[in-house]
């Protein structure tokens, strides 16, 4: 994974981001050295090292495997300083004080070696300041990457490059971020806060400002100004309790320090008693004892509550009505104009917001791209504040601001009748600072589905799939039900692409452009079938699937899955039927069925054994990968990363990891072509399998969790039926059992267990609620 030019990277610093970056520069397969201060003279290392330690505990993990960790060597700047001569990037990732930092870059010029990056972290001080003093070498090797927290799972990083920058130094960390640690760089300005935070902040700011002049609870103003903007439902109070209520007055203050008097963010600075005082008892939010919501454990019950921003105490938590119809849907314009305070809300937050947002281009950034990609992937939006503009109407808005006194921003005039982006010729385009519309280009090495689907139509289409040519002769299949679930509709293309693939293409990817690759079957339409016992229809679906994904198997051509995201019980199964996979880093995959009372039912029961067996130091014999798949299955297990999955036999140790999201269908379509020539399709595996004996030993392991109150009465009876499958039923190791026969057993099992009351009650739970049940 790791590239040429960045072979190996220091940290400076191990607090929550530096450690977090080297762990994210591990998880790239590239070794990195993390250095931090000296504390206790008998431990030198104790610092960094206890930074490591802590992150192999955190959850969401920062690591994406055991063996990432090992990547990261610990050192101190007194003793270790020197080393940096073997690294060809330093980040600097210490706390922000501009003397501390300048004080180590000049001890950063005497030992690194011409050419090596050097990088700050830094939130808030301007590049000039930090390279002060130092040599010209130094300032064209330096730059500022600012990465947001969690490293891992945030996708952003801004980039700033200086007057003095060389471009050859900023392209190639840039390039490195991008490809190897997976972010998306987007370049900003040496100006205050860069982007996503300067906006981030004016956004919490008004939408705390209104909340308490307008009268509007915390429950309230999230309801509003969470899911209906496109904002993460934690909306501002939860998100604010998330990053620590004491980190608002370092970033007011570090803003109206550093911004000019005439910024609008000046005017709407200010602090407010109630949160100064919840601040000093300790209520600092999440990490504390609570913030703006809390869990009051209180007479050992867990309660929870909000706060009365008017009365500043505690109350039970309120359910604020929600948001219906094409308002809570996104439409800003029907947002605003609700009645009652939710319009008024609503607008207050959005208007002074989106106007902000525009009138920082240029100034801390070229391009609206810049903008929307930012608050997309620094914030977790689902739309970039020109994005929205658009949703609302430039014009309108234009109308809106005028009306409550807030000057529009040029580039809000300058779009006159037109929008930020529009569709011409196939290609999508934005909103230059010239007035003109330019495409948008991508980098190279990304290609997406969504730009795919601009210019073309799909080959083929059912109710739940869609087949598209992506170019260079490969397709890909794309799921497109409600959370790519897959069902009869996905079946049915499959078998439609395959002759059309073999006849007139090289080769097939799974691929799709949701949040999640797949949640596996669509349960709502089992349950369906078994309320009113429509037997012969699940049974269908059963045999359909197994045969649709033997088909892609066997088909003359090689087929790549592309996982991303969520890849669970059936979607794990296509996965696991496919040639090879290239996967996203960030790929959740497992066999989850038996949370729902079932077994895996197409075909995933074999495959899993057949990767077992042949695992490099799998002892002989066929009881240990039966065992090894049994523990792996019954339990649900689900790996959290693509390298988790590899060590658990989801993937092949062969296949492929991209990291960064955008990159997955090139790479993936890259992977596919490199298979087709000469393409031989697999043989069917065949297995010797254990029989009843083997079933009994694991009948009794269960039972042995069930004593230690591990696995429930129903968990007993669901592991039967998979013990059953795995040991290859009525059968000895004396006996061939085909892969046929294994799909068959499967299929038996599966239906036994759709009868029982224990899985219907299960997946009744899980449509319900979204959690397994205990029964
Ligand atoms: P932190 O307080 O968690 O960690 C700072 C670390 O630096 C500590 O381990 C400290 O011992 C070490 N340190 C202090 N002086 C040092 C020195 N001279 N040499 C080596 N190590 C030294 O801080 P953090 O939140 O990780 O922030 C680090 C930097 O990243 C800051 O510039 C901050 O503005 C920036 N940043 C923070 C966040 C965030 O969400 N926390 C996000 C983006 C950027």
């Amino acid at each position: 994974m790791a590239d040429g030019s960045v072979k190996k990277v220091c940290v400076i610093g191990a607090g929550t981001m530096g450690a977090g970056i080297a762990a994210q520069v591990a998880n790239a397969g590239v070794p990195v050295l993390l250095l931090d201060i000296v504390r206790d003279p008998a431990d030198r290392n104790a610092v960094a090292r206890g930074a490591v330690e802590k992150m192999l505990k955190t959850d969401p993990a920062p690591f994406m495997g055991k063996g990432a960790a090992r990547l990261v060597e610990v050192g101190n700047i007194e003793d270790d300083l020197a080393r940096v001569a073997e690294c060809d990037w330093v980040v600097e990732a210490i706390i922000e004080k501009l003397e501390l930092k300048q004080d180590l870059y000049a001890k950063l010029e005497a030992v690194r070696k011409p050419g090596t990056a050097v990088s700050s972290n830094t939130s808030t001080i301007p590049l000039a300041q930090l390279t002060a003093g130092r040599s010209d070498a130094f300032k064209r090797d330096f730059l500022i990457t600012h990465f947001f927290n969690p490293p891992r799972y945030m996708r952003l990083i801004e980039i700033v490059a200086g007057p003095e920058s060389d471009p050859a130094t900023v392209a190639k960390i840039r390039d490195f971020t991008d490809r190897v640690l997976g972010k998306t760089p987007v370049d900003a300005e040496d100006s205050p806060g860069f982007i996503a935070n300067r906006i981030g902040t004016f956004w919490i700011q008004a939408a705390v400002n209104a909340a308490f002049d307008m009268g509007v609870s915390v429950e309230e103003a999230d309801a509003i100004g969470g899911k209906p903007m496109g904002v993460p439902k934690t909306g501002v109070f939860g998100l604010i309790d998330l990053i620590g209520l004491d980190l608002m007055p370092y970033l007011q203050k570090s803003l109206t320090s550093t911004l000019p008097a005439s910024d609008a963010y000046q005017q709407i600075a200010r602090s407010e008693p109630l949160i100064e005082r919840l601040i000093a008892e300790g209520y600092t939010g999440r990490k504390g004892k609570g913030g703006f919501y809390r869990l009051n454990r209180e007479g050992g019950k867990k309660a929870k509550e909000a706060i009365n921003l008017q009365t500043g105490e505690y109350a039970p938590q309120a359910k604020a009505p929600e948001i219906s119809g094409p308002a809570g849907k996104g439409d800003l314009a029907a947002l605003v104009a609700l009645p009652g305070k939710t319009g008024a809300y609503a607008w207050a937050v959005l208007g002074p917001t989106l106007a902000y947002a525009a009138s920082i281009v240029p100034e801390a950034t070229r391009s609206v791209l810049g903008v929307d990609d930012a608050m997309k992937l620094g914030y977790n939006w689902k739309a970039g504040p020109f994005e929205m503009i658009d949703a609302f109407g430039p014009a309108a808005l234009r109308a809106s601001l005028a009306e409550s006194g807030i000057p529009v921003p040029p580039i809000l005039e300058a779009v006159g009748d037109g929008k930020f982006y529009r569709i011409e010729n196939g290609k999508r385009q934005y909103f230059g600072l010239d007035g003109q519309y330019h495409d948008v280009v991508r980098p190279d090495g990304v290609l997406l589905l969504a730009d795919i689907k601009l210019a073309s139509k799909p080959l083929l289409k059912t109710a739940s799939a869609a087949l598209w040519d992506v170019g260079d002769g490969v397709v890909a299949l794309e799921f497109t039900g409600k959370m790519n679930a897959l069902d009869v509709e996905v079946m049915k293309l499959i078998e439609q692409a395959i002759p059309l693939v073999a006849e007139k293409y090289k080769a097939l990817v799974v691929y799709n452009e949701g949040t999640h690759f797949s949640a596996g079957a669509n349960l709502g339409l089992a349950l369906f079938a078994v309320n009113i016992a429509a037997w012969s229809e699940i049974d269908k679906l059963i045999a359909g699937g197994q045969q649709a994904f033997k088909a892609l198997k066997y088909a003359p051509f090689p087929v790549v899955a592309a996982p991303a995201g969520m890849a669970l019980g059936g979607g794990c199964e296509i996965v696991l039927n496919s040639d090879a996979a290239q996967a996203h880093a960030e790929t959740y995959i497992g066999l989850v069925e038996p949370g729902v009372g079932l077994i895996p039912g197409w075909g995933g029961c074999g495959e899993m054994l057949d990767r077992w067996r042949n695992m490099p130091r799998m002892p002989k014999g066929p009881m240990p990968a039966v065992g090894k798949v049994f523990e792996i299955v019954s339990t649900a297990t689900v790996a959290k990363s693509a390298a988790e999955a590899k060590e658990l036999g989801f993937l092949r140790h062969t296949d492929g990891v991209t990291m960064n999201r955008d990159r997955l269908l090139a790479d993936a379509k890259a992977r596919a072509l490199a298979m087709a020539e000469g393409y031989m399709p697999p043989a069917p595996p065949e297995f010797r399998l254990p029989g009843p004996s083997g079933k009994a030993a694991l009948d009794l392991a269960v039972q042995g969790f069930r004593a230690r109150g591990l696995a429930t009465p129903y968990d007993e009876v669901v592991a039967g039926k998979l013990a059953t499958v795995l040991t290859g039923g009525d059968t000895d190791p004396t006996e061939v059992i085909t892969e046929e026969r294994m799909l068959e057993l499967e299929r038996i099992e599966f239906m036994h267990l759709v009868h029982e009351s224990g899985t219907q009650a299960r997946i009744e739970h899980m449509l319900a609620t979204g959690k397994p049940l205990r029964n």
